[in-house]
């Protein structure tokens, strides 16, 4: 996603405070795009971006797959609320986090917490149908569903729509997998349906994510939220630009059609982009709320985005010289240092600046491309290591470089053999 909204400002995320927990903003700070603004909190007023969430810093022993469900209530500005699912996280203080039967995570920190119950009553994922239902309780009046095998669309635009979008997302997740697997990283399928809700236009989306986007809202074309585990967009055909005659529903050749444009290439990337941040922590290849540095969460992002509308059986664009971002690395080539690629990997910040961000994803665009190509079976293990990563554990800072330096060497010959990649592309 274009990173032009603000990242910037560092918001205070509440009153809510454990004393003993760090507060720690680089896990959760995620991105200069719009999974930054993404912490969509559940009392806390959010001035669009960043919430500072806690990090459980003595992280207690929570089983895989734990079974049982714990009911947690919780104080909040608005009173008191109570969230049901299994912990996936707990501290000493008895903070939590619970992951709801349809995949939303509530963090609940000590201090909040009034009382909890549990039941032996094993945690399962809402099935399809039943998943269907609770998303469009949610939502306003006029919504419909369109299923696909992994994904849950539900839309109040027209359905040619919602079958094009879950029809792109569903090419999308099977030439996801299919990368991963050929790299020897073997991703399982989802474990709560994939959900998208499409607004019939972007006054609506943008009313309707002010929460979750905040000052972003307007400025961009969707987002997915890691707390709601949701991708939210609207139809990019009902955007003046691309409307032939207004009010006039359009045939899934005529949004092919339309999408496949110029104009529309960026706005689809974004979707795209959007989408395989979703995928990817829902498959193992990334852990929601862990500490994974940015350039490796957004520069996949990026190196994934490059859409392809061609109704084909395979998915062309994967590893597709990203040319937009291409295009900025080679503006920064007379300025250009090694100590750049430096910048992104010991920190986030280059990601998150407003100031920055935008060059740091085409940096970040740019390293990824070169391990890929360059150091693909390194790349593979550095993921995996990143895979196994637990949320609000946070890492510390100095071990950035050598986690990096381990697995891929010194970092000065490998920026400039990246930059002369870049000028060879
Ligand atoms: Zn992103």
């Amino acid at each position: 996603m274009n990173p032009t909204a603000e990242p910037g400002a560092t918001t205070g995320g509440g009153a809510h405070r454990e004393p003993t927990a760090e507060l720690l903003g680089p896990v959760l700070a995620i991105g200069a795009d719009t999974l930054a603004r993404s912490f969509a909190s559940r009392s806390t007023k959010i001035d669009g971006m960043r919430r500072r969430l806690p990090i459980f810093v003595v992280l207690l022993l929570v089983a895989d797959g734990a079974t049982a469900i714990d009911r947690v209530t919780f104080a909040t500005e608005a009173g008191e609320q109570t969230v049901e699912g299994r912990v996936l996280a707990a501290d000493a203080t008895g903070g939590r986090l619970v992951e709801s039967s349809d995949g939303a995570l509530t963090v609940v920190t000590g201090e909040e917490v009034r009382g909890v119950e549990s039941d032996d009553a094993p945690f399962a994922p809402l099935g399809a149908d039943a998943f269907a239902e609770a998303m469009l309780a949610e939502l306003p009046e006029g919504f419909q569903v369109y299923q696909t095998a992994h994904y849950v669309v539900c839309y109040n635009t027209s359905r040619e729509y919602a079958q094009w979008t879950s029809s792109l997302l569903e090419r999308l997740h099977k030439a996801f997998t299919a990368y991963w697997q050929r790299a020897g990283f073997e991703l399982h399928e989802p474990e709560f349906p994939l959900a998208v809700i499409v607004y019939s236009n972007a006054d609506q989306y943008a009313q309707e994510s002010r929460d979750e986007l905040g000052s972003a809202t307007g400025a961009v074309v969707g987002h997915y939220s890691l707390a709601t585990n949701r991708v939210r967009m609207y139809d990019l055909t009902g955007a003046d630009q691309f409307r032939r005659n207004t009010g006039a529903r359009v045939s899934r050749r005529d949004i092919s059609r339309l999408l496949a444009s110029p104009a529309a290439e960026p706005l689809v990337a974004t979707i795209i982009h959007e989408a395989t941040h979703q995928i990817a922590f829902n498959c193992g290849l990334q852990q929601r709320y862990a500490d994974i540095p940015l350039w490796l969460l957004e520069g996949m992002a990026v190196y994934f985005e490059t859409p392809d509308l061609s109704a084909g059986r395979g998915w062309r664009g994967i590893g597709k010289v990203n040319q937009r971002r291409l295009a900025i690395f080679r503006q920064n080539l007379r300025t250009w240092s090694p100590a750049r690629i430096a910048a992104i990997v010991a920190s986030d910040k280059p990601l998150r600046e407003t100031r920055t961000a935008n060059d740091a994803y085409s940096d970040a665009w740019a390293l990824n491309y070169y391990l890929i190509q360059r150091q693909p079976k390194q790349y593979v293990e550095y993921v995996r290591m990143m895979s196994e990563r637990k949320p609000l554990r946070s890492a510390p800072e100095d071990q950035r470089i050598s986690d990096f330096t381990d697995h891929f060497g010194d970092l000065a010959p490998l920026s400039r053999e990246l930059a002369e990649l870049m000028q060879r592309l």
